[in-house]
């Protein structure tokens, strides 16, 4: 269901990524913060989320405190373990990070990709 959208997601991301490591100011994931496990759709099965998890909704592996119960582990998707903090993606605070996330995933989405190739 999500799936269309991982190619694209992915390459913005890692694209941001690269560029950010390029610039020396590649950055640590801040505590507490959560954002990049509630904004993004995830294809990917997920412990409790057999499905993936769809944009905007909370991962069931994100705890109280904002951290992931499967960090470390086999379970982890690839996605989440792929998915680097930069200051482009992470901003200064969760509201950033997240419209951020959100805006990234509007322009994934199917319809704004076929816009793009002007197929419809
Ligand atoms: S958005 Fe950035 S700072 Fe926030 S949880 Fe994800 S990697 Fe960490
Ligand atoms: S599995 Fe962990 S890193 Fe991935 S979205 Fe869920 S809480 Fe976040």
């Amino acid at each position: 269901m999500y799936g269309n959208t991982k190619f694209l997601w992915k390459n913005i991301h890692s694209l941001s990524s690269w560029i950010a490591d390029l610039k020396g100011v590649a950055m640590e994931c801040r505590p507490g913060c959560g954002a990049c496990c509630i904004a993004p759709s995830i294809s990917s099965p997920i412990p409790g989320m057999p499905h993936g998890k769809p944009a905007g909704v909370r991962c069931v592996q994100l705890g109280p405190d904002n951290r992931c119960a499967l960090f470390g582990k086999k379970e982890r998707p690839e996605f989440c373990s792929g998915l680097r903090p930069s200051p482009e993606m992470c901003g200064t605070n969760f509201d950033e990070a997240f419209a951020y996330l959100m805006r990234l995933e509007q322009l994934s989405k199917p319809d704004q990709i076929s816009h793009k190739r002007g197929i419809i």
